[in-house]
């Protein structure tokens, strides 16, 4: 637990604080590896465009000379003009490669990211914002693409030209090369020196971007409420106040890049004066001809661009390094089943009349950091919870508001693991099953908008992904949702709005609890909807409850007296203790937070 709660300061601190998570050079590798045949092709493309670049200046003092000497032109003009034709071709053929690679890497970290994100423990949910998360799969995977396309083959180009350059210009006058490469020189340290500034600045844009994606999925995600209390306006401030940081980012990472492209240039104009100087004076020293200079200087031209983009590209690069931090801290983290899942534990489901055992188990969520990076004392939210529930039983699990009855709920299906006791799920401690296992044993019907986004089928078939036709009518029959089927021509392809805004409360609630009966599960959880229902529907949901109570154990966190009634067993759940179990009319008599519940019929 101390581990876990030390990786959330860290993660906490992560986000707040000028030190961000960093990546490393090297990070960016896998990424390039996993692409190597387009890589190489580019880089033999590049290599081609280098070589005809550098011949073109070559082929040009040639013809300056034939010209003094009166020699006949046509051939080598003929190849000049070739090499500047086919040279072209390559640039462009060149460009498409790369960006389709760039857009493959952009592919393969979505993937890696989308593989991962799904898998996290449900306490790293708890601490991130999912608008955050979400940028970190559509924003920071981009820049990855920008270091490719912009970055790291502009560089190798770069590299081949200049280094094809120097020694044609060693050859010419290696005099003027030494003169002109000090000064190249000193403008690569500048260069160097500020552009690592911009892997910092660029996390921490990419954090303000992560930033306003949640707050805009915070407003949208509750716009009826921030609609009706008529809170649009600040709501709208909210983003735009993580807009406008993120805009200062950018601007900072534009101030940076920009003293980088004057750096060069200016290199460039100096290195340019000093080769006619001292050039100038070498030709009227009749040391080197005027031939010579003419193809030094060109050659100086050739180096000029890559040498532009070099500089470029390590500045994008390390732009992409400082989003490729956001993507790596994910990919870091440890997915749900390597944390505590013993795959090499039975899957073989004992024999035993006891479905699920809680003994002795005590619980505490994981306290969320404060805003300086320290945590707060956490808050004991189960206090030695022992209970057993028969196989085939109806088991109900009330209590007021906060004493704990969701919590039981998450550490059946193990979202989280209990501080102290154990667990069992026929008899077997549920650490020693496999999470997929045990989840495949266990339904579990949530209490808040447990339908997604799409139509009727979609929403079942989440449930068993090869269901027929006949069995989700079956499963909505038996849920009482043949109406919500006839009422719409579509029928299973109706939809039903994001979050299933279409159905009513009930209705939703019912949809999920036949989305579970599909898989047939021995055990469900049912955390019952707090909306109110109206007598008819109140009735439908009971009916629904019996149907599924049919042959199988179920446990419901019960709100609604008629739900509470006719279980096996019901527990009684106070500031996370039991404090009572047996049926109700027991209960009645021996509970007095009991009696008083169900005087007031419950809905707590
Ligand atoms: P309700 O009937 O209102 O849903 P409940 O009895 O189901 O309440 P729980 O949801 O289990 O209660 O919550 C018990 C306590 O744990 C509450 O104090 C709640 O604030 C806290 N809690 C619940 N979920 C989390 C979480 N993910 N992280 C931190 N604390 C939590």
């Amino acid at each position: 637990m101390s581990m876990m709660m030390g990786r959330r300061a860290a993660a906490a601190n992560g986000r707040g604080k000028d030190k961000g998570p960093k990546a490393k050079f090297s990070q960016l590798w896998p990424y390039l590896t996993e692409h190597k045949g387009s890589l190489v092709l580019a880089a033999t493309l590049s290599l081609l465009g280098a070589v005809f670049s550098l011949a073109q200046p070559l082929l040009t003092g040639q013809v300056i000379s034939a010209v003094q000497e009166g020699r006949d032109l046509v051939g080598v003009v003929s190849l000049l003009i070739a090499l500047i034709i086919v040279s072209t071709i390559a640039g462009g053929f060149m460009y498409f490669v790369l960006t389709r690679t760039g857009e493959k890497v952009v592919l393969s970290a979505r993937s890696k990211l989308a593989q991962r994100m799904l898998r996290l423990p449900i306490h790293e949910y708890d601490l991130r914002r999912t608008g955050d998360l979400v940028s970190r799969v559509s924003s920071d995977t981009t820049l990855l693409r920008a270091a490719l396309t912009q970055g790291l083959v502009d560089m190798a180009g770069g590299a081949i030209i200049f280094i094809g350059a120097v020694i044609a210009m060693a050859v010419i006058d290696p005099v003027l090369l030494g003169t002109t490469l000090l000064v190249i020189f000193s403008a690569v340290a500048a260069v160097v020196f500020t552009a690592r500034r911009v892997r910092a600045a660029t996390t921490k844009a990419q954090e303000r971007v992560g930033a306003m994606s949640a707050a805009v999925e915070r407003a949208l995600s509750a716009v009826r409420t921030i609609r009706a209390a008529r809170a649009e306006a600040r709501e709208a401030d909210a983003i735009i106040t993580d807009a406008t940081q993120a805009y200062k980012q950018g601007v900072e990472i534009a101030k940076i890049s920009s003293a980088v492209a004057p750096i060069g240039g200016m290199a460039m104009n100096a290195a340019f004066i000093v080769v006619l100087g001292v050039g100038g004076y070498r030709v009227a020293a009749g040391i080197t001809s005027v031939a010579n200079l003419v193809t030094f200087i060109l050659l100086l031209f050739l180096m000029m661009r890559p040498i532009g983009q070099a500089f470029g590209a390590y500045a994008s690069t390390q732009s992409a390094l400082g989003a490729l931090a956001r993507i790596q801290e994910i990919l870091a983290l440890p997915i749900e089943s390597e944390l505590g899942d013993r795959p090499e534990s039975s899957t073989a489901k004992p024999a035993n009349s006891t479905a699920i055992e809680f003994d002795d188990v005590h619980f505490e969520y994981a306290a969320v950091p404060l805003e300086d990076g320290t945590l707060p004392e956490a808050k004991p939210v189960l206090d030695s919870v022992s209970f057993s529930i028969e196989r085939g039983t109806r088991v109900a699990i009330v209590g007021p508001s906060g004493a704990g009855k969701s919590t039981i709920l998450s550490l059946v299906e193990r979202f989280y693991e209990p501080t102290h006791g154990r667990i069992l799920l026929d008899g077997q401690p549920v650490q020693d099953l496999t999470r997929e296992t045990l989840r495949e044993q266990i339904g579990y019907v949530e209490q808040d908008a447990p339908v997604l986004a799409g139509s009727l089928r979609e929403n079942l078939l989440i449930g068993k992904a090869d269901a027929t036709d006949e069995e989700l009518k079956h499963v909505l029959g038996q849920v009482n949702l043949t109406e919500v089927l006839e009422r719409d021509e579509r029928g299973l392809d109706a939809e039903v709005g994001e979050n299933g805004i279409m159905l009513s409360g009930g209705e939703r609630q019912r949809l999920a609890i036949a989305r579970t009966l599909l898989a047939a599960p021995p055990i469900l959880l049912l955390d019952e909807s707090t909306s109110s229902l109206d007598g008819l529907n109140e009735q439908r949901m009971r009916e629904a409850i019996d149907a599924v109570a049919k042959n199988r154990t179920l446990i419901v966190i019960a709100h609604r007296l008629s739900t509470v009634v006719d279980s096996d067993q019901i527990i009684v759940l106070e500031n996370g203790k039991v404090i009572g179990r047996g049926t109700h009319s027991e209960l009645v008599k021996s509970t007095p937070l009991y009696k008083e519940l169900a005087k007031h019929q419950l809905l707590v």
